[in-house]
């Protein structure tokens, strides 16, 4: 008998060779209905594997996320097995999960004389449910080298045994369901049973192992799920996502462009989008000088010696952009890639007493970092991003409240932008490989104590990474849930005992000895370009009312009554409400579409009625029309929704409604 240990800490005898599925099967048979794969001893393995040693054992189902890439391998093998039955001849290239859902096979179709585009999808879904139904098992078999070549030879699939070429003997196996044999290490779910809904997604070119001097194959993206229903909610969120589209929305909305002239990857702020900007700017700015923050300005650019010093050039110098050159002297600078190293020197311009800890150093600081060009993707992969940045200097026995208060400021900007589903992950260092890390025991100790004891207190909802520490501090980053329910890594709390070192920071302590400070990282947005194409994505371009670039359109329905118009804006603007005020020569109704279309919280229309009235009729988007009132009453309720915002409460809805789309 073997000991078998579940996730739950319970232990359970089972015979020597049991299979997670028997495991499963002993607990419930719904339960083992539902097992795709199992992670046995922190490995993911096919639930029919046997067992022949003390091990612990999870079941995964697709609640997993390991069960559902498994899940999706295995439907990339059903493709392969459809396809291969549609278009005898057609030859295999790879067809891994996605990180984010669905699979893909890249294949070589020119063999079986087919070209593969739109109107094939369908043929192909269809094939893949009927042989989806007869419940086929994913059956593994270990394979010698020869034999495998022997069995891809005959097939003539050069592409598997381009793949075989760097496998070993001993460690090559195929897969087997229906009339189709893969090569594959696996793990693959019991049988092709539990595919009930499949959608082919898009077609691609794609270059063998991604080798432009490679022959072009045809990337053929999938997605399969358990339930019909679930496939239905899929390509809602798929429609939803494409609407919602930051590059698109930010074209649309005129909030930032790019320019090949200028270059990839460099973001320009149009008008709007830096009215947005400079919102966020001042929200963060405010929060922090309550918090006790310092601002300070650095320089874009800073001397190479200063990344050798902080290792950062050791690090990253030769990926990423290279020193500028000075004319004549021998300098060298290099294009800011961290705001740290500049606030290091800044700690160090003059002698620091502990009566100055805990010191806050913040910036919204512009750095620049090199990605390929491939890598690039509207605002959320730039090459140069604004950090809302700062570095907070402290004693040790400061960093759990000084935690606490970090905590404090990013719960306050996700409440007030309205992401209220996070977590957050404490990444602690791997306690059996503690040489890894610079700092001493003690005081890695107190700075793990401190994170998951203020996550704790604070209520947060965590989860612990042991091993996913730096090397040089324990960090702490939260995971957060847009309104498609995809998540974002935002914000990012994390210590550092090594700067401090290399830059030897000091600080004399009430024993009047030197001491070295602690230093934390945070920056709650991130960057401003990531965060701002999350938040669009999240809102669906409906930005909070404090935050949208034009809070209010000034409508009139007729060039009559363009001078009341013009006084009701300035008034407006004179209590901090701002926006564009319409007088072109345009009917209402198009004026009100174009206002809607750029998504403009607030419509104040102005026609012979309110004029004389002193009054001014209102329309709130995605809500319709709120009646007519004074100025005055109109800005007590655009005050209250803005202070309901801040506050965490979002009346707007975060769906897109059909109105918007025409
Ligand atoms: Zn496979
Ligand atoms: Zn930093």
């Amino acid at each position: 008998m073997i000991n078998i240990t579940l996730p739950d800490g319970s232990v359970r005898l089972y015979e020597h060779g049991t299979t997670p599925m028997q495991i499963a099967l002993s607990i419930s048979e719904g339960l083992a209905r539902n097992v795709l794969a199992a992670k046995v001893n922190g490995v993911v393995v096919d639930a029919n594997r046997t067992i022949t040693t003390d091990s612990t054992v999870q079941l995964l189902t697709w609640n997993d996320a390991e069960g559902k890439a498994t899940y999706w391998h295995s439907s990339a093998h059903l493709l392969a097995e459809a396809l291969e039955a549609l278009y005898p001849g057609v030859k295999f290239g790879i067809g891994p999960a996605l990180e984010n859902g669905g699979f893909y096979y890249d294949v070589d179709l020119d063999a079986a004389g087919v070209k593969f585009g739109n109107e094939e999808f369908e043929a192909l879904e269809n094939k893949m449910l009927e042989l989806a139904k007869t419940k086929s098992e994913y059956i593994r078999k270990e394979v010698s080298k020869a034999d495998a070549f022997a069995y891809f030879t005959e097939k003539g699939d050069e592409y598997k045994l381009d793949l075989l070429e760097g496998l070993n003997d001993g460690e090559i196996t195929f897969y087997s369901q229906g009339n189709f044999t893969d090569l594959c290490r696996g793990p693959h779910i019991p049988n092709t049973g539990a595919i009930k809904a499949v959608k082919i997604l898009s077609v691609a070119g794609a270059y063998w192992r991604g080798n432009q001097e490679n022959k072009q194959l045809t990337r053929i993206y999938g997605i399969t799920f358990p339930k019909a229903g679930e496939l239905k909610d899929y390509l809602v969120l798929i429609e939803e996502a494409k609407k919602r589209d930051h590059r698109k929305l930010g074209k649309e909305l005129e909030l930032f462009t790019f320019s090949e002239k200028v270059g990839m990857g460099l973001p320009l702020w149009l008008p709007k989008g830096t009215l947005l900007r400079e919102r966020l700017e001042q929200f963060m700015r405010k929060a922090q000088v309550k918090a006790g923050y310092l601002q300070v300005v650095t320089p874009h650019i800073g001397s190479k010696e200063l990344y050798v010093t902080s290792g950062h050039y050791e690090k990253y110098g030769k990926d990423s952009f290279q020193p500028i050159k000075t004319p004549g002297e021998n300098e060298e600078f290099l294009l800011k890639p961290m705001n740290c190293p500049h606030h290091c020197e800044i700690y160090k311009s003059k002698p620091r007493s502990y009566k100055e800890l805990p010191l806050r150093l913040a910036e919204f600081g512009t750095v620049y970092r090199y990605e390929q060009s491939g890598e690039l993707h509207g605002l959320t992969r730039v090459r140069g991003f604004t950090q809302d940045d700062a570095h907070i200097f402290c004693t040790t026995d400061q960093v759990k409240e000084e935690f606490m208060k970090v905590i404090d400021l990013v719960l306050y900007v996700f409440n007030a932008l309205g992401f209220h589903d996070y977590t957050a992950q404490i990444s602690l260092r791997d306690p059996e490989n503690k040489t890894k890390y610079i700092g001493s025991d003690e005081d890695w100790a107190k700075a793990e104590s401190a994170i998951i004891e203020s996550a704790a207190e604070k209520g947060l909802r965590t989860v612990t990474e042991l091993g996913e520490a730096a090397f040089y501090g324990p960090k702490l980053d939260f995971m957060v849930k847009d309104a498609l329910g995809r998540k974002w890594q935002l914000g990012t709390i994390q210590v550092d005992y090594q700067l401090p070192n290399r830059f030897e920071l000091e600080y004399i302590g009430s024993d009047n000895q030197k001491h070295r400070p602690v230093m934390i990282h945070r920056a709650p947005f991130g960057s401003l370009e990531r965060f701002i194409a999350v938040l669009i994505e999240h809102c669906g371009g409906n930005f909070p009312l404090w935050l949208a670039p034009d809070q209010i359109a000034v409508l009139t329905i007729s060039e009559k009554y363009n001078a009341y118009a013009e006084e009701v804006y300035r008034e407006l603007e004179s209590m901090d409400i701002r926006g564009i005020c319409d007088t072109r020569d345009e009917k209402i109704g198009k004026k009100i579409r174009d206002a809607e279309v750029g998504k403009v919280p607030f419509m104040i229309i102005v026609g012979e009625e309110e004029m004389n009235g002193k009054k001014v009729a209102v329309r709130r988007h995605g809500v319709g029309d709120i009646g007519a009132m004074t100025l005055d009453q109109f800005a007590a309720h655009f005050r209250a929704e803005i202070a309901d915002q801040l506050a965490g409460k979002h009346h707007v809805q975060e769906v897109a409604t059909a109105e918007e789309e025409e």
